[in-house]
């Protein structure tokens, strides 16, 4: 019998992918451009369920039974097109190739369009939950077309993380929406590490608290509303020791973060569509800064022992207090980010026309990714309640939760300046909040501005139209 579905891209994430499908009793077709791949997955894994090995593409797409039904999972970029092109070469209409890397939508966009015209079916689909994820269950995030996704919906409902009998995989939307989705939620992770490594500096730099008390303290936090993958695994690398050394594993790793991508692409499309996602942003430039090594180094000699030079131990007068000031903070911001990248999610949607349920994606969310956490629930709940809900911030849930702890969160904030302790998604969150909820901004000065030495007109608070000041004559108003 032929396969009902195939992988091709054998690496970590497509190897997975495949036992996955194996194990749920699917008939799974296995390629790879360098063979070792497919034979090693046979050879260690063989017994886990049907596999169909091929080491040509034309056997590979041979041993499928049509509509033949083709997971890519191939390096994001030049080489998913190559694979395509190969592949488009051998399938028939009818068929679906389903690319499930971590592909920039626009490119998900540009080959649905593609492969529409080969009478191919094209799902750009996010795959978010790491090696882990894809083996025991990940998020799953499909674009492309309703009637690929009645195909393709029962497997994936199937392999997908499960929450409280719900899979962790819907259809995102036409094209790119599920490419969209995966970068925004990769927005959002970033997010959420950045407040997380915030959390951990003020606890060891403005507490004194050592990684293993901090990780006793996250440990504390994931009983709570903070419960999460990522609480959970910070607790666990607080926790370890460097065997080499015997010094807290943090103590020995390099502290420059490193990125692939898909932050980097969410604040562009954030920027495009006039998304104010700070905190994802913060969190990304976050990581380019600690890479910038030489700067850093200079920085450091400059202004050593200066006064710029805050001191950072013995500002926490009241230690307990402090802990919970910075779970607070934490929960909060972590609010703005999501609230942020929803919004994020709506507009992308407004603009390419994809009708994306956010209710849906906070629930495919629970469970399967890394931003897996409770609080997803709430979120889910919200856009139920009101699924034009004009911020999760106004939402009754989380409008509560942030006053609750609001004067947590400015203490913080107050001791981070003071110590000279860097918390740029902390306090560009707040800045958030405190803008939005502010009856006057200053963008009245700017209009000003832009009218005086530009002529770009300005708006009346008091009556319609657009009008402009004659700064350089006598001063007097023109209706523009
Ligand atoms: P890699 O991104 O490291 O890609 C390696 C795979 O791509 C190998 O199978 C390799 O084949 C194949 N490949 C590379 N270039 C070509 C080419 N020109 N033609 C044919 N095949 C090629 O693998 P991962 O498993 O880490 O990731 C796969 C995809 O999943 C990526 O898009 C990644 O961004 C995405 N992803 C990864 C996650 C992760 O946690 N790693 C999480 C979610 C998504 P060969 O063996 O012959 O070299």
């Amino acid at each position: 019998a032929r396969a009902q579905i195939g992988v091709t891209g054998l690496s970590v994430m497509g190897r997975n992918l495949a036992r996955n499908l194996a194990r749920h009793g699917y008939r799974v077709a296995l390629h790879n451009r360098s063979v070792g791949r497919t034979r090693s997955l046979v050879a260690e894994h063989g017994d886990e369920g049907d596999f169909v090995p091929s080491e040509s593409m034309r056997e590979f797409v041979d041993s499928l039974s049509r509509p033949r039904a083709v997971i890519v999972m191939v390096k994001a970029g030049a080489a998913t097109d190559e694979v395509i092109a190969e592949l488009t070469g051998l399938l028939e209409p009818g068929d679906i190739v389903i690319d499930c890397g971590n592909t920039h939508f626009t490119d998900t966009i540009r080959r649905e369009k593609d492969l529409a015209a080969k009478g191919l079916h094209f799902v750009g689909t996010g795959v978010s939950g790491g090696e882990e994820g894809a083996l025991n269950g990940p998020s799953i995030m499909p674009g492309g077309s309703v009637e690929a996704y009645r195909t393709l919906g029962p497997i994936f409902e199937t392999i997908a993380a499960q929450v409280d009998g719900t899979p962790c995989a819907v259809h995102v939307g036409p094209d790119g929406a599920g490419h969209f989705v995966k970068m925004v939620h990769n927005g959002i992770e970033y997010a959420d590490m950045q407040l997380i490594a915030e959390s951990y500096d003020l606890l060891r730099s403005g507490l004194g608290a050592s990684p293993a008390q901090i990780a006793e303290i996250f440990r504390e936090w994931n009983g709570g509303e903070l419960e999460s993958f990522l609480i959970e695994i910070t607790a666990n690398v607080l926790a370890h020791t460097d065997a080499a050394t015997g010094k807290p594993f943090i103590d020995v790793v390099a502290d420059r973060a490193e990125q692939k991508g898909t932050g980097r692409w969410t604040v562009q499309s954030a920027l495009d569509l006039g998304i104010p996602i700070t905190g994802i942003a913060e969190a990304t430039f976050a990581r380019s800064l600690s890479g910038h090594t030489d700067q850093r180094a200079a920085a450091q000699r400059v202004y050593h022992g200066r006064a710029a030079d805050a001191e950072p131990t013995g500002v926490v007068q009241d230690p307990k207090q402090f802990v919970e000031d910075v779970r607070n903070a934490l929960y909060a911001s972590k609010i703005v980010a999501y609230a942020q990248g929803f919004d994020h999610i709506q507009a992308g949607s407004e603009e390419y026309g994809w009708d994306i349920d956010r209710g849906a994606m906070a629930t495919i969310w629970r469970g399967g990714c890394i931003i897996r956490a409770r609080f997803l629930d709430r979120i889910r709940e919200a856009y139920a309640e009101n699924d034009a809900l004009e911020s999760l911030l106004v939402a009754p849930y989380f409008a509560d939760a942030v006053a609750a702890g609001a004067d947590s969160w400015r203490r913080v904030i107050t001791t981070a300046v003071r110590a000279g302790i860097p918390t740029p998604t902390f306090s560009s969150s707040l800045a958030y909040l405190d803008a939005l909820r502010r009856p006057r901004l200053p963008a009245a000065l700017i209009q000003g501005l832009r009218d005086d030495f530009g002529a770009h007109t300005y708006q009346r608070v008091d009556r319609p139209g657009s009008f402009h000041t004659l700064w350089a004559g006598d001063g007097s108003e023109v209706e523009a």
